[in-house]
């Protein structure tokens, strides 16, 4: 009996959960398992919640309007309301982080790139923060933000890190541009743009060019008992932590260490860290803001030439183009686009040359952990 963890659009990873179930101590695990008990419960509802959606009429004006609500440690959704668009502060710190956050990546989208809200007409903007208790993860369920305390013992409160925040509300923003296809490369490359945009918001907050960046994704999440600064690095996938219960990041950083895995969806939290090197590489070639010309290249590229199936190969392609078109043939801008995907080792223009997924030839085996540690569920 294989243990899948279907945890769609949830900001930690199922390796990192698996892992804390072969490594973490008793109550660790059981947090862990929560969470993805919790998380497989999700991906029905999300799936259920976005067949809904494509049926409302947005009845929104356009303008930023954020709602931030309570689950009180409970998990219906979306809670008791504690704080509206123009309310002063609560006096609940991730109340206040959840709606500044929202706020801040509602600002990246409209100020730099014209987009009003995460599907163009006003969306508002619903977090409901005190999910569960102690739990580990946070997620867009296809309508609104869901935000865990963390356990404290490895995870902090999940509002705590700004760059989360714009990583899942930029789930969002995918589901009504490219959607791409939650599976392989698409889907990794799904998870890279969150992580792009995600970094993106972190960036403009603090004002910070390409080369002042860190360039992490979570910094801050991580309790000081972790050995590891933050759940990824765009700059050095691979390198974010390495820690007896979380395990070693396993992300590569070029094509050569692709992870060819059925586990995960196939690697999305995986091996996105390959086009997310890209992003980086890019940022750095181009120099200043981030956001201004390479920020530009990815979004326009995502919003008017992804499609659902687009693969690492395709985005390369895709990317390289909208920089010609954006800041000319053979700009800078665009020699800095195709110079970082040939760095992960992705052609621009090359035929396309995917590697096959194969079946995981070692499949961990938390299921007889879980039997192990519960006595035969
Ligand atoms: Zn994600």
């Amino acid at each position: 009996m294989n243990h899948q963890v279907n945890c769609l659009h949830c900001i930690i990873p199922p390796h990192m959960l698996d892992s804390i179930l072969a490594n973490g101590n008793a109550a660790q695990r059981k947090l862990a398992l929560d969470c993805i008990g919790i998380s497989g419960g999700i991906r029905g509802h999300r799936q259920a919640l976005m067949s809904a959606v494509a049926y409302l009429t947005p009845l929104t004006a356009p303008g930023k309007h954020r709602t931030v609500y309570t689950a009180n440690n409970g998990s219906s959704l979306p809670g008791q309301q504690m704080r509206d668009e123009g309310q002063p502060p609560s006096s609940d710190v991730a109340v206040n982080e959840a709606y500044d956050g929202a706020g801040l990546t509602y600002d990246l989208y409209w100020d730099v790139y014209q987009r009003n809200s995460l599907d163009g007409n006003g969306l508002h903007l619903d977090s409901t923060v005190h999910y569960q208790q102690n739990y580990d993860n946070a997620f867009w369920n296809g309508q609104q933000m869901v935000y865990g305390d963390g356990d404290g013992q490895l995870f902090n409160r999940f509002t705590i890190a700004v760059d989360v925040i714009g990583h899942e509300l930029t789930h969002g923003v995918t589901q009504y541009m490219s959607n791409l296809d939650y599976q392989s490369q698409s889907g990794a490359l799904n998870e890279s743009f969150s992580d792009v945009f995600g970094t993106l918001v972190k960036q403009r907050k603090l004002n910070q060019t390409a080369d002042q960046a860190d360039w992490l994704i979570g910094e801050g999440l991580l309790t000081a008992s972790v050995h590891g600064v933050a759940l990824r690095s765009m700059k050095a996938p691979g390198t974010a932590y390495d820690d007896p219960v979380l395990g070693k990041d396993p992300q590569p950083a070029d094509m050569a260490h692709y992870v060819n895995t059925t586990q995960d969806n196939g690697g999305v939290h995986i091996n996105s860290g390959i086009p997310n090197r890209a992003f980086y590489l890019t940022a750095a070639g181009i120099g200043g803001y981030a956001w201004e010309k390479a920020g530009k290249i990815w979004y326009v590229a995502g919003r008017d030439k992804f499609k659902n199936t687009t693969d690492f190969q395709g985005a390369a392609d895709l990317t390289t183009q909208t920089a010609g078109e954006l800041f000319g043939t053979d700009s800078a801008e665009q020699q800095a686009v195709k110079n970082a995907w040939i760095t992960v080792g992705i052609t621009p223009g090359a035929p396309q040359t995917q590697p096959q997924p194969q079946p995981s030839g070692c499949v961990t085996a938390p299921a007889a952990i879980i039997r192990s540690i519960f006595g035969g569920s």
